[in-house]
């Protein structure tokens, strides 16, 4: 927490450039729900940079406008009151700020390197507000221009301590840990004190300090606060773009505070490139000085793309697999199942499949609990695994139970495999407490069609046979493997 000496060393800090009239009477208006339209406009008239810069806006390709304002009541009309509000104030507070810095408070300070991520962090904001169709774009770039006002006050108020700090930490979040190692409280809460004290409406000055700590499982949305957070990582990257894994934290943070995909972002990007060169017009700022901008979002689109595949198969992989042996799971099975007998059907290719139960599973359940019945379960498929070849594919048929499908094999060739199979399983010399040793041994059900002989029409029917085959096998005394024939659908089971 912020001590009283911290806030009073804030309140009476003479590095601190005050606020412009301008700029006080704009707070004010922003600060008031009845604001009118007259009034802001002789507020922003009494300052001709903010009215030539409100127009230059009013006109920018970032607002789309199809009209021309070549006043400032126009601009005013075109961008709506709240907005004019808050755009002036984005602009009175940065060029104060920003001409303070170039007079060189805290002559040690990189001054530039701040200004360049603040405006990239307005940039992206206003993008992600603007990809996700929310309403306050101008409160998104005001909100992302000075959510990080902390490091500027800290930098004004103890540069000495301050300035080694924030050049060892390039990346925002490791720097926002130090200072709280260092000083007890970060740039989050120096930051609010600071647009506290500037009477900075609270809707903002909230969610800059609230954007900081990391959201709840169910906090994440579009909101203001959101795209705030997810704003500094993207200035984040693109300050420093060689450092790979902030990519990975833009993913993330994204992720985790707006809900959304790599394919967004890719937008967001497409965005913020387009209105790069509005915003260092208005601002009057080069963000990236030698660092050609268009070539490190390019990356970034390229990045994201890779990242984005990755990503969906990782997912789809994993929603392929059973979560605790890591076969197949039953969907998987059906569909591949589906495709392999249509393909043996059409190709006349032979197609083998065997269902595997292990023996007395419950037993081993019952007398030695449920969690060494999993790890056995999991032993069993590594050992399957180890036997069968890429094309073949195991899945978890049901609890104990396994089923393989054996494309391009004849009953005949199966057999080797499946006879070695049931082998490694009777292996697994499987420990249990007091390092007691356990088998298990499996029946297994195997139905085939040839390749020119289908003895099967559907992919059920093969299903059918193999489990009549397994309970054949299981009826003639368990640990052994039988083949389907059609006499064994006759015999009562
Ligand atoms: P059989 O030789 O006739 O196959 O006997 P069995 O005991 O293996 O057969 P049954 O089908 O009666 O019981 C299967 C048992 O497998 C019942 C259940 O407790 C156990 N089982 C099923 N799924 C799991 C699981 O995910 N983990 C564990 N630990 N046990 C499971
Ligand atoms: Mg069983
Ligand atoms: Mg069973």
């Amino acid at each position: 927490m912020l001590d009283e000496n911290i806030k009073s060393r804030l309140n009476f800090c003479a590095t601190l450039p005050s606020l412009p009239a301008v700029a006080v009477k704009i707070i004010e208006l922003a600060n008031n729900p009845d604001a009118d339209i007259g009034t802001a406009c002789q507020y922003i008239s009494m300052d001709p940079v903010l009215s030539a810069k409100l127009l230059k806006t009013a006109n920018a390709p970032l607002y789309k406008s199809r009209r021309v304002a070549t006043n400032i009541r126009q601009a005013v009309s075109i961008l709506g009151t709240h907005s004019v509000i808050v755009i002036a104030l984005s602009f009175s507070l940065s060029s104060s700020l920003m001409k303070g810095s170039r007079a060189g408070y805290s002559a040690s300070f990189n001054h530039d390197h701040f200004w360049r991520r603040s405006i990239t962090s307005a940039l992206a904001c206003r993008a992600l507000g603007e990809k996700l169709t929310l309403s306050f774009l101008d409160d998104l770039l005001l909100a992302g221009l000075i959510q990080e006002i902390g490091i500027l006050a800290f930098s004004a108020i103890m540069p000495e301590e301050y300035e080694p700090l924030y050049s060892a930490h390039k990346n925002h979040d490791s720097l926002l840990k130090a200072e709280r190692k260092a000083f007890g409280f970060g740039h989050d809460e120096l930051g609010y004190a600071l647009l506290k004290k500037w009477h900075i409406p609270d809707y903002i000055a909230l969610c800059c300090i609230a954007s900081h700590s990391h959201p709840g499982p169910k906090s994440h949305g579009p909101t203001l606060q959101a795209c705030v957070a997810a704003s500094r990582y993207l200035a984040d990257y693109f300050l420093f773009p060689q450092e790979a894994d902030k990519l990975d934290n833009v993913v993330e943070a994204a992720h985790d505070w707006l809900g959304t995909d790599c394919e967004t972002l890719i937008e967001v990007i497409k965005i913020m490139e387009a209105g790069l060169k509005s915003i260092e017009d208005l601002f009057d700022i080069n963000i990236y000085g030698s660092l050609n901008a268009a070539n490190v979002m390019s990356e970034a689109k390229d990045l994201l793309v890779v990242h984005n595949l990755a990503k969906i198969k990782e997912l789809e992989e994993k929603s392929q697999r059973d979560g605790l042996t890591g076969a197949y799971n039953r969907l998987y099975f059906d569909e591949t199942l589906l495709r392999e007998f249509h393909l043996s059907a059409q190709y006349k290719l032979p197609l083998t499949i065997a269902i595997i139960d292990l023996d007395y599973f419950k037993q081993i359940n019952d007398s030695y609990g449920h969690t060494a019945g999993d790890a056995l379960l999991t032993a069993v498929v590594g050992a399957i695994f180890e036997q069968i070849r890429q094309d073949d594919t195991l899945s978890r048929f049901g609890g104990e139970e396994f089923a393989l499908i054996l494309p391009g094999t004849t009953l005949a060739a199966s057999r080797n495999l499946i006879s070695r199979l049931k082998d490694s399983i009777s292996t697994i010399n499987f420990k249990v407490d007091n390092d007691r040793i356990i088998n298990i041994t499996a029946s297994i059900g195997v139905a085939s069609n040839e390749a020119d002989t289908h003895n099967f029409l559907t992919p059920l029917d093969m299903i059918k046979a193999a489990d009549t085959a397994l309970y054949a096998a299981k009826n003639s005394g368990r640990n052994r493997i039988i083949e389907w024939h059609p006499l064994l659908s006759s015999l009562k089971l």
